[in-house]
């Protein structure tokens, strides 16, 4: 199962994505949660990647379509994956592509969880993350509006959009994706 999740910043995708790794033996990709380990560790990649994060900024797609290229070679992802946080910008999607075509594989589907900006900032309101300032969220966004969501057209014209009311219970979310990626 080679899945991507997709949506704004506090549509979910990480706490969907829990449930969906457990149910399906995968691993969970985040491309977020790796650049906040390398900030953490302070890093040459995190050096670089912590300011432009702590300015709701993407990080050059360079460094980006670099770690995720290595990690889809490790053992643990032979079964599937899933990306949470990449791709998100259309050449990252294209690296994507070629990387995964080189490995024989491709992407089934892309589960987009819908909310609101207004429903993001109120939830962003209880997040205690560095870069969850309303600011920096807004800058989040922004660049999700402009960069990212062009990758849905990309998708849905290749039939991988999947969708999801990214707003409703924890469990109700987590049933309609499973229902949209078993078909
Ligand atoms: P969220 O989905 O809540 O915005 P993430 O944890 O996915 O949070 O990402 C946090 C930050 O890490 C982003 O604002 C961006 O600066 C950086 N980042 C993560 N993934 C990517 C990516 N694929 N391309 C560029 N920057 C990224």
């Amino acid at each position: 199962m080679d899945l991507v999740f997709f949506g704004p910043p506090g549509a979910g995708k990480g706490t969907q994505a829990q449930k969906i790794i457990s149910e399906y033996g995968i691993p969970q990709i985040s491309t977020g949660e790796i650049l906040r380990a390398a900030v953490a560790n302070q890093t040459p990649l995190g050096q670089q990647a912590g300011p432009l994060m702590a300015a709701g900024k993407l990080v050059p797609d360079e460094l980006v379509i670099g770690i995720v290229a290595e990690r889809l070679k490790e053992q643990d992802c032979v079964k599937g994956f899933l990306l949470d946080g990449f791709p998100r910008t259309i050449p990252q999607a294209e690296a994507l592509e070629a990387v995964l075509k080189k490995l024989g594989r491709k992407i089934e589907h892309v589960v987009s969880l819908e909310v609101s900006d207004q429903v993001i900032h109120e939830r962003m309101k209880g997040r205690g993350r560095a870069d969850d300032s309303p600011q920096t969220v807004q800058k989040r966004l922004d660049e999700f509006r402009r960069l990212t969501e062009p990758l849905k057209a990309h998708y849905q014209k290749q039939g991988l959009l999947r969708p999801i009311n990214g707003v409703g219970s924890v469990d109700e979310i987590a049933t309609a994706i499973k229902r949209a990626i078993s078909g």
